[in-house]
């Protein structure tokens, strides 16, 4: 996954002042600078690798800077911020545990825990699962593929001891995420493989055509991993890159195998969780029931939090005491989530998703179909959709082109991070999910601008 560099040279850009969007300053803007050359000197290159904006202020779906630019975002922080940035409910409950004050508990007890975990279990396939609290994504992956191994070892023994996923799989930058990813030169450092956890093609239809469930269970004989062998399957319930959608009969397909061969399926919901797709978890779009649920970012839509949900006779397995996180169900991103939740549910964020797919995905669509030669795929559900950029008539990613469009958004006053894709070539679309029509619309002509700048 190739990040962008982005030039911090200011240029000229027009103006531009909307209902919703203001930019008034060149870009980036010459004042910022010093906040960059900071950075520079302090931090790794690997921190800077999104468009050069400094972020003031940010709230509902728009962004602002400390000298009058307002964007409306389509990136909801990196698809957190689900109910909207710095929703006024979140802060008044954050204001108030920091007025008793409340920071930190450890693995004390506090209400609002019970209040978060109660209210997640409710979201589970039924009443039986149990949910773990954690801070980030991959930390909660890394939990899920322990409980996994530890299930099949103690049920079965050595020989159970397999983590299928896909290829281009992403789920965090950790140990055990990384093994459980697909996108190789992502783990190049771990050097030594592991040989426990492989990964099979992912039924996309645009990068891998054949979208057949035989596939899967031709790669594994072919990698010669027996079902009998595998403690557990992990996938995203949609890929990052694309997005990338499993089909229907496939994800059935592999919950009758997981079922058949008791194989714990972990469904990553961390991008894709709390309404995004337009269902509350993206894996309902395919009729299963997962055993875990990995969650995290729109969970809290601020604070850092992450969840595991699962199968009770799973998630037990550890003795009291010994599958804790300093940081667990801290009370300040636990309460933001019990606010976020309430918010998600009232607003009917999940239905408003769902209702703005049709206003998105047609907008998409005129805009992939004009440039069909240089944009070659566009996906998507809800409030996420993704255009790939390629090199005219063939399928190779083309990061130029991308990068060139989302900087001309961001010109505009559209801001989106940094494109993604296995070769930096999908410019990726994920708006706060309370964004009104008349703003969506108005950023998907802006898109439309900027395509026909680079592309036309
Ligand atoms: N899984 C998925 C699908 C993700 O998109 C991400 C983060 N982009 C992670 C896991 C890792 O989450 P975190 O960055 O919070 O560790």
């Amino acid at each position: 996954m190739s990040e962008a560099k982005y030039d911090l040279n200011p240029v000229d850009v027009p103006p531009v002042k909307t209902k919703y969007r203001r930019i008034r300053t060149k870009l980036p803007v010459p004042e910022s600078l010093p906040v960059f050359q900071a950075l520079q000197g302090s931090e790794p290159q690997s921190m800077i690798g999104q468009p050069p904006v400094v972020w003031d202020r940010a709230e509902g779906f728009q962004v602002m800077d400390r000298w009058g630019n307002v964007w409306i975002d389509w990136s909801s922080g990196v698809l957190i911020t689900n109910a909207g940035h710095g929703r006024k409910e979140i802060r008044k409950a954050l204001a108030a545990a920091m007025k008793k004050p409340l920071l930190s508990t450890y693995v004390f007890v506090h209400e609002q825990r019970a209040e978060l975990t109660r209210a997640l279990q409710a979201l589970a396939p039924d009443r039986t699962y149990q949910v773990f609290l954690l801070t980030t994504g991959s930390e909660a992956i890394e939990n899920a593929i322990k409980l996994a191994k530890t299930y099949a070892l103690d049920k079965y023994g050595e020989k159970k001891r397999y983590i299928v996923g896909f290829q281009n799989a992403f789920h965090g930058r950790t140990l055990g995420a990384q093994l459980a990813g697909g996108i190789p030169a992502l783990k190049r450092w771990i050097v030594d493989e592991g040989r426990t956890f492989v990964q099979v093609p992912f039924p996309d239809g645009y990068k891998n055509e054949d979208i057949s469930f035989e596939l899967f269970l031709k790669t594994l004989k072919k990698l010669k991993v027996k079902p009998g062998e595998i403690a557990g399957l992990i996938t995203e319930s949609y890929q990052g890159v694309g997005p990338d959608f499993l089909p229907v009969e496939y994800a059935q397909g592999l919950q009758s195998f997981c079922r058949e061969h008791d194989i714990v399926m972990m469904f990553d919901e961390v991008q894709s969780g709390f309404g995004r797709t337009g269902k509350m978890f993206c894996y309902e779009h395919y009729g299963i029931k997962p055993d875990m649920i990995i969650c995290g970012k729109g969970i809290s839509s601020s604070l850092p939090l992450s969840a595991v949900i699962g199968r009770k006779e799973i998630m037990g397995l550890y003795a009291p005491g010994s599958m804790t996180s300093t940081h667990s169900a801290s009370p300040l991103p636990v309460i933001a989530a019990v606010e976020n939740l309430k918010i998600i549910q009232r607003e009917r964020l999940v239905e408003h998703a769902a209702e703005m797919e049709s206003v998105l995905m047609p907008g998409l669509a005129e805009i992939q179909g004009k440039y069909s030669d240089r944009l070659g795929c566009l996906h998507g559900k809800g409030l996420v959709a993704g255009i790939q950029a390629i090199k005219a008539g063939t399928k190779q990613p083309d990061a130029a082109t991308a990068q060139a469009i989302n900087l001309k958004c961001l010109h505009k006053g559209l801001l989106m991070f940094a494109p993604v894709g296995v070769g930096g070539e999908c410019i990726k679309i994920a708006p706060p999910l309370m964004i009104p029509e008349d703003a969506l619309r108005e950023s998907i002509d802006v898109l439309a601008e900027a395509c026909d700048e680079v592309l036309g």
